[in-house]
């Protein structure tokens, strides 16, 4: 092997959604650092939805914004529809999501990424790792070259012995178009990895010009789209609709006639699939009864005839992907440009990480995205994002920045990924977190962004402007926890409108904002400045008021668990010989090596009173 000249802070390998942030963090957090990838044309592709958010996803991409990431940017930048998922509902499950230009989405993170000090960027296949005494501290390249780190953050997506599948048909491959990553998964194997295999699926892309949109529902975007970045005001960019369409009982016959050259029922493919994602063939095989199963027809772009029909993702042979789409009402021409397909893959098994991300069976290698088991562009950037910062940690001698489930659903989703492990993609929902009501979207600044820049990620100039709408929430809570309406001020066309007829005493304006329907408009009638503040800072003041009493229910919570959850398990104790424990929890102790016990605790099959014999052969051992 060659040695390159340099030697680098941090290594990160692949250029997908994980990797980007990763490689950001670090060379903003000072880290000189290397970024490696198979196609530096394919740097944060889309590998198949092309839109970013959605419930509980949008809540990631808030916190990636919050601590100083790029996402939320740069679909701001690059978004074509914007919308508010679920606005009817409490503000702990709104979510935004918005299609985006696929082809913009990426150029633009590249050219972020080029202007970035401190980043090198480099177009090559890693093939395995060099170490040194235990330690990752390089990798090597198909080309011959070793690179030297201190730290490498592996970020392979979908790639490790990628396998694409249509039919009966299959190849290697990382994504369609795409070369796949071979060697390093064995590699990994070979160091005492758990590598398992797992599957994915995505839609053909359709030629719009083929497809009678007349005949479809359009959807549009919000009127006033809201972007994802709480450093953006506001999105400027016209929206493009989205069409929806169904399947019908034809298309359903023609997939069933199809199924025994799938390679899922075939039993070709042997990686376990999203649940949540599943194919239409899947769909239709499960819910026999359902007549008709609902498309979204998204464009891929401004400047592309490109669409992607959603939730329509399939390996069926190219012939019945023909006579399937073209079954569809509007879609009777349709011209497919790109098929659909499956996709199996290599993945590591999480369990072998620490909630830094750092794994445990090598010091100095951290995993971050689809590689740890999970599914979605969101899921991989807030992995990267961590293994980023923590690798930058790591180099400047600091602890690692790790996010407790209370703080962060990006601390949920690490959580769950290092205690439970997993065996299927995982992704985020809301209803993972037990604290939802406090990790909401809205929130995600005032949760997030102070962490953001002790760590030095985040710039000074949005700190600032942060501190300012910090400040003013505070102050006008105070103020309206103290103004008060009195009776005689009100007025009794007031009083009847707001139905307080009868009132003897004054009602503090807080009160007033309690009530379920009222709102900072109708405040605006006795309090009019109330309008002239940011609606960031509106919607804090009625979200705090409104929901005061479940948001304490819920901190008194989180103290309770606090001191599970701060207890730091020695990392050279010996599960086995602890006396008292069960085998069962002994061995499970063992295999997992929990950092914590409030991690040891969630452990599937480890009882309180485990935990308690735990906790008791910590203390004795001093
Ligand atoms: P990726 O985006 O896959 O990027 C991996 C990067 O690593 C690439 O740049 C690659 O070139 C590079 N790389 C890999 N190995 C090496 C190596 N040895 N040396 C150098 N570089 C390397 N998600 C959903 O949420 N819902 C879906 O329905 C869904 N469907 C999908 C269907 C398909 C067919 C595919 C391929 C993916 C799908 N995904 C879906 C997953 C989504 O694309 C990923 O979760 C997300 O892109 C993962 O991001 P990542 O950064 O971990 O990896």
């Amino acid at each position: 092997m060659i040695v390159y000249e340099k030697n680098y802070d941090v290594i990160v390998v692949g250029a997908g959604h994980a990797g980007c942030e990763a490689a950001l963090a670090a060379a903003r957090m000072g880290a000189a650092t290397l970024f490696l990838t198979i196609n530096l044309d394919a740097i944060a592709l889309m590998s198949c939805n092309p839109a970013i958010g959605g419930l509980a996803k949008g809540h990631l991409v808030k916190e990636i914004d919050a601590l100083g990431g790029e996402m939320g940017r740069n679909i701001d930048a690059t978004g074509i529809q914007f919308r508010v998922l679920n606005t009817k509902k409490g503000p702990a499950v709104r979510a935004s999501r918005a299609q985006a230009d696929k082809q913009q989405y990426r150029l633009r993170m590249k050219y972020v990424l080029e202007q970035q000090d401190r980043l090198d960027l480099k177009q090559v296949e890693v093939t395995g790792l060099y170490l040194e005494d235990d330690a990752v501290a390089g990798v090597d390249t198909k080309g011959g070259v070793r690179y030297l780190g201190k730290t490498v953050v592996l970020t392979t997506g979908t790639f490790m012995r990628g396998l694409i599948h249509i039919g009966l048909v299959h190849y290697p491959g990382g994504r369609a178009g795409d070369l796949p990553s071979i060697g390093l998964s064995d590699h990994l194997a070979e160091c005492g990895f758990e590598v398992g295999r797992l599957k994915t699926g995505t839609p053909a892309r359709l030629d719009g010009r083929t497809i009678d949109f007349h005949r479809l529902e359009p959807q549009y975007g919000d009127e006033n789209p809201i972007p994802f970045s709480f450093s953006n005001e506001r999105i400027d960019q016209p929206q493009v609709p989205c069409h929806i369409a169904y399947t019908n009982q034809k298309s359903h016959e023609i997939i069933r006639s199809g199924l025994d050259r799938s390679p899922l029922y075939a039993g070709i493919i042997e990686g376990i699939g999203p649940r949540y994602c599943p194919s239409i063939e899947d769909k239709v095989v499960r819910f026999p009864d359902k007549d008709r199963h609902q498309t979204f027809i998204e464009p891929e772009g401004r400047d592309t005839v490109e669409v992607y029909p959603s939730g329509m993702s399939t390996s069926l042979p190219i012939d019945i992907q023909w006579a399937f789409y073209r079954s569809i009402e509007g879609l009777e021409r349709v011209e497919i440009m790109r098929p659909a397909y499956a996709i199996e893959y290599d993945y590591v098994n999480p369990i072998q990480l620490h909630a830094s991300l750092e794994t445990k069976v090598l010091r100095n290698l951290y995993h971050a995205g689809q590689i740890n088991g999970t599914s979605g562009y969101e899921e991989a950037a807030a992995q990267g994002l961590m293994a980023g910062i923590n690798a930058a940690l790591r180099v400047r001698g600091n602890e690692p920045l790790v996010l407790g489930r209370s703080e962060a659903y990006i601390g949920v989703m690490i959580d769950d990924l290092v205690t439970l492990g997993t065996k299927e993609p995982y992704r985020m929902f809301t209803s993972r977190a037990e604290y939802r009501l406090l990790l909401r979207e809205d929130n995600a600044d005032l949760r997030l962004r102070e962490k953001g820049y002790a760590i030095g990620l985040l710039p000074d100039e949005l700190w600032h402007s942060f501190l300012q709408k910090r400040d003013l929430i505070n102050e006008r809570l105070e103020f309206l926890g103290k103004e008060r309406l009195t009776p005689s001020a009100a007025g009794e066309d007031l009083l009847r409108d707001w139905d307080l007829t009868g009132m003897q005493n004054a009602i503090s304006y807080e009160q007033l904002l309690r009530r379920p329907e009222f709102t900072c408009q109708d405040l605006a009638r006795i309090y009019p400045d109330i309008m002239n503040l940011p609606e960031s800072v509106r919607d804090q003041l009625e979200i705090q008021i409104k929901y005061k009493g479940y948001i304490d229910r819920q901190l008194e919570q989180v103290e309770r668990a606090a001191k599970l959850e701060d207890t730091k398990i020695p990392a050279d104790i010996d599960f086995t010989s602890i006396s008292g424990l069960s085998t069962e929890i002994q061995e499970k102790l063992a295999r997992f090596r929990p950092d914590t016990l409030g991690q040891a605790s969630r452990i599937p099959g480890v009882t309180p009173a485990g935990i308690t014999m735990l906790s008791i052969a910590m203390k004795a051992r001093g």
